[in-house]
């Protein structure tokens, strides 16, 4: 995959980046998880067994619109 976009929005350069997700003292690269999002009353949220796909985010100089990839 190339490592330079423009914009689909506005035409202006993208930059490479992506989502943080905080926790208690941690900071990770949010992640794409295949199924519906399924409460847990102890975690939040049942992750075990889904596919995780770490997300990469382009960000727009020029207008700030997001393009996000699970590659
Ligand atoms: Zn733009």
């Amino acid at each position: 995959m190339a490592r330079s976009k423009t914009c689909p929005k506005c035409g202006g350069a993208m930059n490479e980046g992506f989502v943080v997700d905080k926790g208690y003292g941690t900071a990770e690269v949010a992640q794409w998880v295949g199924g519906p999002p399924q409460k847990s009353f102890w975690m939040g949220l049942k992750l075990g067994g889904k596919e995780k796909i770490e997300i990469v985010t382009w960000r727009c100089r020029d207008c700030g619109f997001l393009e996000s990839y699970a590659e």
